[in-house]
This record gives C-alpha cells, sequence and structure tokens, in this order.
C-alpha cells in the first residue's frame, strides 16, 4: 500500500499541506491569517481580508455540533471503504467558524442539526492511498 502524500493528493503546491500533514501527525490545524485573525477554510495563500500573505496554523480542538447531514445509499468514487448506508456531516467547529466534512460514525440516536459532536481522525482508502479522515460521533 502506498503511503500518502498531501502532495498527490493536492498537488504539490497546495495551500492545505500543513492541514493533512497535521492529520497525519494525530492533530488537526487550521490557517488564521497573522495580518488581521481571520480563519480561512478552505486554505489560501493569501488572505482575503486584510491582503496578508502571512498565515500560521493553530491546534484547534475536534468538537463541534452538527450542521447538516445526508445518508449515503450508493457508492461512488472514494466510498468504497463504507459500508453502506452511511451518513456524512457537515460540524460547525466549536472553537473556530470553520464547518469540516467526515463519516458520523456509532449510534445516530439524537442526530439533528445542532446536536453536539467529537471527533477523531482516522484513515480511509481513495483510490490507491489510505488518507486521513475526520470520523464524527454523537456526544451523548
Ligand atoms: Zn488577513
Amino acid at each position: 500500500m502506498a503511503a500518502f502524500s498531501y502532495a498527490t493528493a493536492t498537488g504539490p503546491l497546495g495551500a492545505e499541506g500543513p492541514y493533512w500533514d497535521a492529520l497525519l501527525d494525530g492533530h488537526l490545524k487550521l490557517p488564521r491569517c497573522r495580518g488581521c485573525g481571520a480563519w480561512h477554510w478552505p486554505a489560501v495563500w493569501r488572505c482575503g481580508e486584510c491582503g496578508s500573505w502571512d498565515h500560521e496554523w493553530v491546534e484547534r480542538a475536534l468538537t463541534g455540533t452538527v450542521f447538516s447531514h445526508t445518508r449515503t445509499h450508493h457508492a461512488f468514487a472514494g466510498t468504497e471503504a463504507f459500508d453502506r448506508p452511511f451518513t456524512t456531516v457537515l460540524v460547525s467547529l466549536t472553537e473556530v467558524p470553520i464547518r469540516l466534512i467526515g463519516v458520523l460514525e456509532g449510534s445516530e440516536e439524537g442526530l439533528r442539526i445542532g446536536a453536539e459532536v467529537e471527533g477523531r481522525i482516522d484513515r480511509t482508502r481513495f483510490g490507491t492511498h489510505d488518507i486521513p479522515a475526520l470520523r464524527w460521533r454523537l456526544v451523548a
């Protein structure tokens, strides 16, 4: 099995490279502009708010609330590793105004918009690579 490389997944100059590297290290890191403090996701090279090129990557907790969710019954590219049906959640992070997507694991009892979730970093198969992926679980 080939080792994951963010350069393979995103291109050698992808602004989100530090995100993937941090996930491979077991942490969530997101970019914040050093010029004005704005958070950016997807990652950008240049801040659209103040024009700065300088971003810092800050570790954030994998906690949040469900912004939206959907259940998938049919396979499509990139979902081969999942038993179907599976539920995907879009999560509004607690600490920053950023939403991240991932597959819900565990019980779906209590799944609703606004439900609290916590995440973990897993791996999923994409083509011939295992890549980092977020998993979310409802907080009881
Ligand atoms: Zn800025």
